[in-house]
């Protein structure tokens, strides 16, 4: 079994970052982001903390616009956006979800200028990710990082059985569409799918997002299977751990993400490389 190292990957992502952030900053272009926050979610606050010190520490700059509940609606939240969608020194807009619930997050998502969007959730983004491979330009950050991750591993996926449990808007379902972009056999799982453990046996390529430990055991999954998961739970101990049995699972994989350290690192790499995008595709559209 060989362990798919995020962090190793997404170190490769920010070599190559780096060199274009350098030409941008030939051209006195510093990338910007605002994340705005609206809640007090500590896993949110950790993941923004880990944004935005990478992003420091490639010499983008960010901003945190942090609200109480009380203090946003869904309008006032949209007319936040649509101010930065007119400044020109914002060139990446991030809302970090969950958003509490009496925030309509479908309308906050589509106030968001498209080439503004650098997680990949509006609906002009993932249309163009719906397409094909050529089309894909702003794609949702995690699904994007697991496509970096088979990449530098050099994981063939086309025509391969690729099975994805989880199909939320945001995750498992983005990764299904990529996988089949690339030419895999896709089954997408979900809360409402029959004898998960058939599908996942099928599987060449076992993708988890779902949220629930131990979700995938070692009778769930063929042997010699690619096995990425996702999920961040907290056990009972109180440490980080995915959906996967690990310890069971890695004896039958011939490929398997440990978490932390698998999926994570890839997301926060492909938020970066989707702020260099976009700010090169502002700059090539005379936006700024
Ligand atoms: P989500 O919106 O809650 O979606 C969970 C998905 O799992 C849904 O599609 C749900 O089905 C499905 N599901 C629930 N129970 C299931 C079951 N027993 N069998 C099969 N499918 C089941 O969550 P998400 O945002 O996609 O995130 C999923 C997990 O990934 C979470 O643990 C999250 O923290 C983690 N995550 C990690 C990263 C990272 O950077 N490492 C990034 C994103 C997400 P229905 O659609 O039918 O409800």
């Amino acid at each position: 079994m060989k362990l798919l190292d995020g962090k190793k990957v997404a170190a490769a992502m920010y070599e190559k970052l780096k060199v274009e952030l350098a030409s941008l900053k030939k051209k006195k272009i510093i990338p910007k982001l605002v994340i705005i926050q609206v809640g007090d979610d500590r896993a949110s606050l950790s993941y923004i903390r880990s944004k935005m010190k990478v992003s420091q520490n490639l010499g983008i700059k960010s901003e945190l616009l942090k609200f109480a509940p009380k203090e946003v609606t869904t309008e006032k939240l949209i007319r936040l956006i649509n101010r930065l969608n007119r400044d020109k020194s914002v060139n990446a807009i991030l809302v970090q979800v969950p958003l509490p619930s009496h925030i309509y997050e479908p309308e906050v998502f589509k106030a968001i200028n498209p080439y503004k969007d650098v997680d990949g959730f509006t609906a002009y983004n993932l249309g163009k990710t719906f397409l094909s491979t050529e089309f894909e330009e702003l794609a949702p950050c995690t699904p994007l990082g697991i496509i970096r991750l088979l990449d530098y591993y050099k994981i063939k996926v086309t025509g391969k059985e690729a099975v994805v449990v989880g199909a939320s808007n945001l995750t498992g379902k983005p990764m299904a569409l990529m996988l089949i972009n690339r030419r895999a056999t896709v089954t997408d799982c979900h809360s409402k799918t029959r004898n998960l453990a058939e599908h996942t046996r099928r599987a060449d390529i076992l993708i988890v997002a779902v949220g629930k430990e131990k979700l995938i055991t070692a009778d769930m999954v063929k042997k010699g299977a690619v096995v990425v998961d996702i999920g961040i739970n907290r056990n009972k101990d109180g440490k980080m751990v995915g959906d996967v049995d690990f310890e069971k699972v890695s004896k039958k994989a011939s490929y398997i993400t440990p978490v932390p350290g698998g999926a994570g690192p890839l997301t926060v790499a492909s938020l970066m490389e989707n702020i260099c995008k976009a700010t090169l595709k502002q700059l090539k559209k005379g936006l700024i």
